[in-house]
């Protein structure tokens, strides 16, 4: 089935990905996404119900979107996540349905939530040593995320991509490490430059700037561009003699927004149209009310048509009003 899309903006990009929060809580506590003082959890009734989250999915769906991912928070930390996930991986006209975890519980549900319709996975894993992992997570939990990631590999979950947000002074001497780890398995490792949100230590000398990262390894290995889709946020290589791939999400230093194709829902319900963009709208609210789908659809016309051409430049993002990255979701 082919929907036309409704959802264009002013600057002609087309939205088919819809990235969904649902649920702000995470049992990690990592530096470079939470305050130090924490967050305080939206309370529960606040929250979007799993009836709302898969009526705001039909609606999408019948807007335009064909991939939605489920992220948070910890998505896994939801009790009826495999109940979202199936009844989401049914709607017509969503051809992918993805998650991104923190991993920690998925030894014992990647094969259940393969099998709700799940088919694209992305696990956090920010460094390969566990003492470092208790650092940066502030939990020692990185045993169980390592088990999530070879379940999800048997479940398969193939090209799983595993996302490495690279700090310098932190982790950005495990670059190679990270690619060594990537040599034998089917995973697509992604260097994510650190993006600032407010209170999240972030500093123009933390980030390590793409070009560096892939300088660095460069000196020991090809690095062979792939081609994909003008939409895709990752600039993706593969190495020769290596089954897993790599990838570069240059927010920072080199912004994708020009083919931004996503929108955001945040887990208590308001549409962003743009992660480093406060303007928020709430389809809750509007749900709530009793609003019909043409209500809640003229409500993320409004949200796409205010979006803007690109975000502004990360020395501004540091001291722009947003939410932080874990009360927007991933
Ligand atoms: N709990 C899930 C997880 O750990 O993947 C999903 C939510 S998490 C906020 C989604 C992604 O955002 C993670 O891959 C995380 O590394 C990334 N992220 C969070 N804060 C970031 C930051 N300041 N810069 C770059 N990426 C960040």
């Amino acid at each position: 089935m082919s929907v036309e899309n409704r959802l264009i903006d002013r600057h002609g990009r087309r939205h088919s990905y819809l990235r969904m929060s649902i649920t702000d809580r995470c049992n990690l506590r990592c530096t470079y996404c939470m305050p130090p003082q924490g967050i305080d959890w939206t309370p529960r009734a606040e929250i979007l119900t799993a009836d709302e989250i898969v009526r705001l999915g039909m609606i999408f769906v019948g807007m335009g979107i064909t991939k939605i991912r489920l992220t948070g928070g910890e998505p896994l930390s939801r009790r009826d996540v495999g109940q979202i996930a199936e009844r989401l991986g049914a709607l017509p006209g969503l051809k992918t349905l993805a998650m991104t975890t923190n991993g920690i519980s998925l030894a014992k549900r990647a094969a259940d939530l393969r099998a709700a319709g799940l088919n694209a996975l992305t696990i956090s894993l920010d460094t390969l040593r566990r003492d470092r992992f208790k650092e940066i997570a502030k939990r020692d939990q990185f045993g169980a995320v390592m088990d999530g990631i070879e379940a999800a590999l048997a479940a398969g979950f193939a090209p799983l991509k595993v996302n490495v947000v690279v700090m310098r002074g932190v982790n950005d001497d495990e670059i190679l490490d990270f690619v060594a780890w990537a040599k034998d398995q089917p995973v697509n490792v992604r260097f994510i430059e650190y993006m600032p949100f407010p209170d999240n230590h972030w500093s123009t000398g933390g980030l390590m700037p793409y070009a560096e990262m892939r300088a660095l390894i460069q000196r020991d290995h090809e690095l062979i561009p792939l081609v994909g889709d003008r939409n895709d946020v990752g600039k993706d290589f593969r190495i020769g003699g290596h089954q897993g791939t790599v990838s570069f999400v240059t927010s920072m230093t080199e912004s994708f927004c020009g083919g931004c194709n996503r929108l955001r829902v945040t887990a208590d319900g308001n549409i962003k149209s743009c992660l480093f963009h406060p303007a928020e709208q709430s389809l809750r609210d509007a749900m709530r009310a009793g609003g019909s789908d043409a209500d809640i659809e003229a409500l993320i016309l409004s949200a796409v048509a205010g979006k803007q051409a690109a975000h502004p430049p990360m020395e501004e993002l540091m001291t722009m009003k947003n939410r932080t990255m874990i009360e927007i979701g991933g």
